[in-house]
Order: structure tokens, then sequence, then C-alpha cells
């Protein structure tokens, strides 16, 4: 059995992505409703408003 697709790239790049999704960084971010210190998944961007969990839910 040949197998065409197997490259030795992929499974870097799979390992990678794993390992990114089980880091999860964190952002402190302050939100803007409650002005309460939170941690986001993703890069906070100037302008943007950030929620804290909570905020985020009650909207
Ligand atoms: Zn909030």
């Amino acid at each position: 059995m040949r197998k065409k697709d197997t490259r030795p790239h992929d499974d870097s790049y799979v390992d990678n992505l794993r390992r990114m999704f089980s880091k999860r960084e964190m952002y402190k971010a302050t939100c803007v409703k409650c002005g309460n210190a939170c941690e986001v998944p993703f890069k906070p961007i100037e302008g943007k408003p950030v929620y804290c969990r909570e905020c985020y839910r009650k909207r």
C-alpha cells in the first residue's frame, strides 16, 4: 500500500497547531463595560471594545 499524501511537513504543522490550541495564549485586557481586568484568547485590537466573559454573556 502506497500513501501519496505522506508528507513529513504536515506532521510538524499539525503538531504546531495542536500545541497552539492547548497552550491558548491569553492577553490581558480591560472590559469596556465593567472596567474589570480580563483575559481574552486573542490579541486586543486598539479601538475595538473588549468585553469580559460576564459582560459578553449579558450582551
Ligand atoms: Zn465586563
